[in-house]
């Protein structure tokens, strides 16, 4: 079960964009790493490549962070935070480790 997933707000614990929150936009559970809105924007060179929806020059976008760099923000305290789980009704569901509330 996965303690982060898309959609969710994180804050970056560590690196250049520390304390910066957004959006989960993707995750790799793969590569243990997160795309997150607005954060460690990274400049790529795009070529034409044929294809007339693709954007030529330089186009700025989201680099993989990784997972362990975010902390899930919870909702209730609005604090980062760790994740716990408990059992809520007859689903497990994941639970703030500052004020003891399930998250989803
Ligand atoms: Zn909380």
């Amino acid at each position: 079960m996965n303690k982060i997933r898309k959609g969710d707000t994180v804050q970056v614990i560590a690196g250049n964009d520390r304390g910066k929150t957004g959006e989960v936009q993707r995750i790799s559970p793969k590569d243990e790493t997160v795309v997150v809105a607005g954060i460690n924007l990274v400049k790529k060179h795009q070529k034409r490549t044929g294809n007339v929806r693709t954007q030529a020059g330089i186009i700025t976008r989201e680099g993989p962070l990784p997972l362990a760099n975010v902390a899930l923000v919870c909702k209730n305290c609005n604090k980062p935070t760790r994740i716990g789980f408990g059992a809520q009704g007859d689903r497990k569901s994941r639970k703030c480790k500052k004020c003891g509330q399930f998250i989803d």
